[in-house]
């Protein structure tokens, strides 16, 4: 099919070129003038061929392919590839040793992440990884060349692998280039040797391609036995919302998948995560309007509540989510769900052992690890003494207390931690956030980061930034926890703690290590999300790099899709427009560059900005608060990054990413209509504000010309 259709492009270029090069026979002169002095001086014109050959691809000059077609036309098959695989790699090692030796910061700086990328591979897979770009030059063949220089590759390694990786393809197109010297007439173009030589060369990527595949997957896959059958097309461990939406995927399509669960389904959004914490800043957030009443008219009050109702509710709504996620809705779909243990024993075998400890094992053509991740506890000493609670105990723990923790101390100034620190100051703790960092939400551009401290302030949180956690301890029945600022150490006494520092990717027990999966702080997947095994993938919080439920679905999408079809065909997975929210009041939220990543990526951008204490809405509703900043190609409307700080501000975000993910500038945002009064129209004004800042002062005054005549010439 491939084959075909590389035919008909090649017939295709064929007609065009005929149609395009009007004087053949001028051409055919100048290879024929070419070809006599060949004849009469061959070694010379060898020579020359060579060097030239040699200069061009030591300058990095754009003009290999060519020269390999002419070289192909004059000199024929054999002489041709001699000629070609010597030269370019002698050209590509005095490039090398140029970047090694010559100009190596110069060459740093100009192939930038490119560099990086280059090391990294070589670091992985050492001399392979040179020899698999030779055979498909997936970087551009200067930047290989250059970029190798700068790693710790020998010279000798680097010319033999340079030269055997180049040989196919160098035959390939020495072969086009024959054909062509063939041509006598325009007729020619349409020669079926010519038309399979340029089909050839159009192939040979996909050809080359499915070679070192193989020849990977053999080197990976040697010390296992493969089934000869399998019990199922689709594992997924995990049944998260990346384990969930895998298995549905794979379900859809009618694969046999079985999803894996250990602890409870739903993973860790629904039980612990997501779920429970937007229950509890939905509680939070009433009381704390029922305190602030007066600010709508209404006599302000001290909110009347059982902290253990509120805790109450939280598990109701928890319950009242999990159908969507539940075994039984999943079996419905075609998914089989086993509850237990997963453990890997081979790269197709899966052992699950259930609550009963019966073990049962399966075999499948894919896995997909979807395991998540879990609090990480800061190893502060005597913290395991005074005890403290993670998102992953503090729903159960806190459930049968009458009154929120009297004194909280919540580690961590994320998302996380800055959520829970407002729910439960709202909810009557005397809250203290403890920050290593100089500012909270620290990934957010400095005046988010204000705002919500201001914020969080006002709610009567005590937000120490700068503070570093040293120890934990208990004294005369008394928890307290040592922070220090600025060389001063001092204790604070606190009845509950919780750590949300982050969290840790699942990385151990089920059987990483004996398969020899590289993990690095997450699994270490490529493009596809293939780990080291070809046919076991990873998705979510285990494969980062981000740590949300909606990127964990979006990469389930990839995983699942490659896991079943990659063998025809592969996505990469596509993190170009990834949105996030922190759910705190007000929200903050973001898709692409903020200021800060655009000034330290060096990328240059515009800032527009509209104040939400101007819109109506928000001014009705009480919640005049908060920005709308977007940041856009310089003298484009073309969005790179928007941040909003705002009542419901992921919400508002998302007009933004959908403008993203298509395309779609300011301008467009400007002409679509939306409804008054709604929160929503802090995106229509933000848009508004940047078409402000770029009208065209020239056709202004010629619209002011235009009005002033149109009254008659007066001012
Ligand atoms: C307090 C809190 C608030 C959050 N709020 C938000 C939010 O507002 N928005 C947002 O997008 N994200 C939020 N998150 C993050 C979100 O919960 C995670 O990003 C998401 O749950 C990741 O999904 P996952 O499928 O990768 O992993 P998980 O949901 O962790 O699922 C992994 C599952 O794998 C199971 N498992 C692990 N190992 C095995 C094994 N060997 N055998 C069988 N089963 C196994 C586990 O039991 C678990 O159920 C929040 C997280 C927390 C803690």
């Amino acid at each position: 099919m491939v084959f075909a259709l590389f035919a008909v492009a090649a017939l295709a270029l064929g007609l065009a070129l005929r149609d395009l090069v009007p004087d053949l026979a001028a051409l055919k002169a100048l290879a024929e003038a070419a070809a006599t002095r060949r004849a009469e001086h061959p070694l010379l014109a060898a020579f020359a061929a060579f060097s030239v050959y040699v200069a061009v691809t030591a300058l990095s000059l754009p003009l290999a392919s060519l020269m390999t077609l002419a070289i192909g036309a004059l000199f024929g098959l054999f002489w041709g590839t001699v000629i070609v695989s010597f030269a370019s790699t002698l050209g590509a090692t005095l490039a090398f040793l140029t970047a090694r030796f010559l100009l190596r910061d110069a060459v740093t700086a100009r192939l930038g992440t490119r560099a990086k990328a280059l090391a990294e591979g070589f670091a992985r897979d050492g001399a392979f990884y040179l020899f698999s770009l030779r055979l498909i030059p997936a970087v551009p063949f200067f930047a290989i060349n250059l970029g190798m220089g700068l790693t710790t590759i020998p010279l000798r390694s680097f010319y033999l692998v340079s030269q055997i990786g180049m040989l196919a393809g160098t035959l390939v197109y020495v072969n086009a280039g024959t054909q062509l010297g063939r041509l006598d007439s325009l007729s020619g173009i349409l020669s079926p040797e010519l038309v399979l030589s340029f089909t050839l060369l159009g192939l040979f990527p996909w050809i080359a391609r499915m070679f070192l595949n193989r020849f990977k997957s053999r080197r990976v896959y040697a010390r296992w036995q493969k089934p000869a059958r399998f019990d199922r097309n689709l594992i997924v461990i995990g049944a998260g919302a990346a384990g969930l939406v895998s298995a549905y995927i794979g379900a859809a399509v009618k694969a046999r998948v079985t999803l894996i669960e250990g602890h409870r389904m739903g993973g860790d959004c629904l039980n612990y995560g997501c779920v429970p914490s937007k229950a509890l800043i939905r509680s939070a957030k009433l009381a704390a309007q029922i305190r602030h009443a007066d600010h709508y008219g209404l006599a302000a009050a001290a909110p009347e509540f059982s902290f253990k109702r509120v805790m109450a509710r939280v598990h109701e709504v928890i319950a009242e989510v999990a159908p969507h996620d539940s075994v039984e809705r999943y079996s419905g779909l075609g998914v089989e769900v086993l509850e237990g243990r997963a453990k890997l024993i081979d790269p197709w075998t899966v052992e699950i052992t259930d609550a009963a400890g019966a073990v049962q094992r399966l075999t499948t053509r894919a896995i997909i690890l979807a395991t998540g991740a879990a609090p990480f506890v800061p190893p502060l000493p005597g913290i395991e003494t005074v005890g403290y609670l993670t998102s992953d105990t503090l729903w159960e723990r806190l459930a049968g207390l009458d009154h929120a923790p009297k004194r909280l101390v919540v580690l961590g100034g994320g998302p996380i931690g800055c959520e829970l620190a407002q729910s439960f100051a709202r909810l009557g703790s005397e809250v203290t956030q403890i920050e290593m960092a100089p500012r909270i939400l620290i990934r957010e551009d400095d005046e988010v980061s204000a705002l919500a401290k201001v914020a969080l302030e006002a709610d009567g949180v005590r937000v120490l930034t700068g503070h570093k956690a040293l120890a934990c301890g208990v004294s005369d029945g008394e928890k307290w926890i040592e922070v220090e600022a600025n060389g001063a150490s001092f204790r604070i006494g606190f009845d509950e703690m919780i750590a949300a520092v982050g969290r840790s990717p699942r990385l151990t027990g089920y059987g990483l290590e004996e398969l020899g999966i590289p993990v690095n702080r997450v699994i270490t997947t490529n493009d596809y999300l293939e780990t080291l095994y070809p046919n076991i993938f990873a998705a979510g919080d285990v494969a980062g790099p981000y740590q949300f439920t909606h990127t964990a679905a979006h990469q389930a999408w990839f995983a699942s899709v490659n896991a079943l079809f990659g063998r025809f065909w592969r996505f990469k997975v596509d993190y170009r427009v990834i949105p996030w929210a922190t759910f705190t009041d007000p929200e903050v939220a973001r898709v692409g560059l903020n200021e800060q990543e655009a000034r330290e990526r060096g990328i240059a951008h515009e800032v527009t900005r509209f104040d939400i204490a101007e819109l109506d809405r928000a001014i009705a509703d009480g919640t005049a608060r908060g920005f709308v900043k977007v940041l856009t190609v310089p003298g484009r409307d073309r969005i790179l990054g928007v941040t909003i700080v705002g009542e419901h501000a992921g919400d508002l975000l998302s007009e933004f990413v959908l403008a993203m993910k298509h395309g779609l500038g300011l301008n467009k945002l400007l002409g679509t209509i939306h409804t008054y009064p709604t929160l929503a129209e802090a995106n229509k004004y933000a848009a508004g504000e940047w078409k402000r800042a770029h009208v065209n002062p020239r056709v202004m005054r010629w619209l002011e010309r235009f009005h002033t005549w149109q009254r008659g010439g007066s001012r």
